[in-house]
């Protein structure tokens, strides 16, 4: 088998044997399966992220370990010559949502959203990717070609019959309405600070902002609010550009994640390579990189190192924050000053994307929310929001995603009909904003409104 990810990382896994048996064909990307040691932790419901689809239809089949069984039995074979079109395999992944909640939670750490991309990449070497898939990965790019397309969202969502039509030729759930593309995309601010003016930092505090795909075309005020408030704490903020020689110029930069999340594997690695040689000056100076929506700062962090980018990407992995993370960083270096107002009185609820869970980044985003004065706020315990970018506005996944929605998260939001939401994944903002109809905000946007 070639592999369409470097599973490398998992050279070693499995010596001595304490997992229960490699499957037979499959290489390093086997044993990726076999760290599962079927102990079914993730059968049970715990509080925690994980599993998401199996919470949602008490079913194994849909949990970590219900979906390793079945790759295994590919794998020895016994699903033919190709395992990874067989609708066993197939139907086994349909409702992973790629939390990473195994991943974290997991004594194993069984890693099912790089398994799930690499069957997927499988998948489409032997039948093409399907053209919903084609659409939804390539995303970013159509946002900034076609300067029509948000104009075709709008009236979409606003056209039943149109909506309809989207379902029958696309897949495209008519129920659900889709993300609006913003009237203006965001622009970073033309001109850098010299090192002649006032306001430039005396002691050199520099920091990249990726402004990602999201925040770019759907909710620009995201980035112009971390841009603001990382100013005002000092810092000479360079937002990132593509290198002098990229050879798309003026397409914005993207970390991959829609494409490599479908399988687009080859695509994904063309996206952050360009994003490798925007950064590489920033890297060599050891500068931080602040990126806004957890999924892409995943992606640089975990996922890019299954692409076989070299040394760098593991460069890059160790020098990207969350907002949240780099902020509450600098304020323990105590590098950092952000004078900061009471904000109106009420308890926030926050809800924590997966991938903020993922990565570690709570404990952070507690420790910048308890920087503002008097804030009160609450954090959200619940599982996905069954959202999980494209996956939820798919037609026969809206049930299920709202079945998952449904489960802790806006029963919890409806329970505080009157308190403002904070939640810092896109998607999420998304489902919360269709699930009871309020406008949840991301932590910079309510860090600027607290800006002294
Ligand atoms: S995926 Fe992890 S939690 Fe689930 S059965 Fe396997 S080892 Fe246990
Ligand atoms: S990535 Fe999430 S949805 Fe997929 S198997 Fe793991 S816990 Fe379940």
């Amino acid at each position: 088998m070639e592999h369409r990810l470097d599973w490398s990382s998992y050279e070693t896994a499995g010596q001595g044997d304490a997992y229960a048996g490699i499957p037979a064909t499959g290489g390093d990307f086997a044993k990726a399966v076999a760290v599962c040691i079927n102990d079914r932790a993730c059968q049970t419901k715990p509080k925690g992220v994980m599993c998401p689809s199996f919470r949602a239809t008490d079913d194994p089949a849909h949990s970590p370990g219900g979906r390793v069984k079945v790759l295994k039995d590919a794998l020895n074979g016994e699903l033919g010559e190709q395992p990874f079109v067989h609708p066993a395999v197939l139907d086994a992944l349909e409702l992973c949502v790629g939390c990473k909640g195994c991943k974290r939670e997991c004594a194993n750490q069984v890693d099912m959203a790089a398994i799930k991309i690499e069957v997927l990449a499988q998948r489409n070497a032997i039948t093409g990717v399907p053209r919903r898939d084609r659409l939804f990965g390539t995303l970013p790019r159509l946002l900034a070609q076609l300067p029509w397309l948000g104009g075709l969202v709008r009236w979409r969502n606003r056209s039943p019959w149109l909506a309809k039509l989207g379902e029958r030729w696309l897949g495209v759930a008519a129920t659900r309405q889709l993300p609006e593309p913003a009237a203006r995309a965001y622009a970073a601010p033309a001109a850098r600070l010299e090192e002649s003016s006032p306001l430039y930092p005396a002691d050199e505090r520099a920091v990249i902002l990726f402004v990602d795909t999201f925040a770019r075309h759907f909710e620009p005020e995201v980035a112009e609010a971390a841009h603001a408030v990382l100013t005002a704490a000092g810092y000479r903020v360079e937002v990132l550009a593509p290198a002098a020689d990229d050879a798309e110029g003026g397409r914005p930069l993207c970390c991959g994640r829609t494409l490599l999340s479908l399988g687009q594997v080859e695509a994904a690695r063309t996206e952050a390579r360009r994003m490798q040689a925007a950064l590489r000056p920033a890297l060599a100076r050891g500068l931080p990189i602040v990126g806004l929506e957890p999924s892409c700062i995943l992606s640089l962090r975990d996922d890019h190192l299954k692409l076989g980018l070299g040394p760098e990407a593991e460069t890059l992995a160790k020098q990207v924050y969350l907002f949240e993370e780099f902020i509450a960083r600098e304020h323990d270096r105590k590098r950092m000053t952000l004078a900061l107002k009471p904000l109106p009185a009420g308890t926030t609820l926050v809800h924590g994307h997966c991938h903020q869970k993922a990565v570690g980044a709570m404990k952070s985003l507690r420790k910048v929310l308890r920087l503002i004065p008097e804030f009160q706020f609450e954090f959200v315990e619940a599982s996905c929001c069954g959202m999980a970018g494209n996956f939820g506005l798919e037609v026969e996944h809206a049930g299920i995603s709202r079945r998952m929605a449904e489960m802790d998260l806006l029963p919890a939001l409806r329970a505080a009909p009157e308190a403002p939401i904070l939640a810092n994944g896109f998607s999420c903002r998304h489902q919360i904003r269709e699930g009871v109809a309020r406008e949840p905000v991301h932590v910079a946007v309510l860090l600027r409104q607290a800006l002294a």
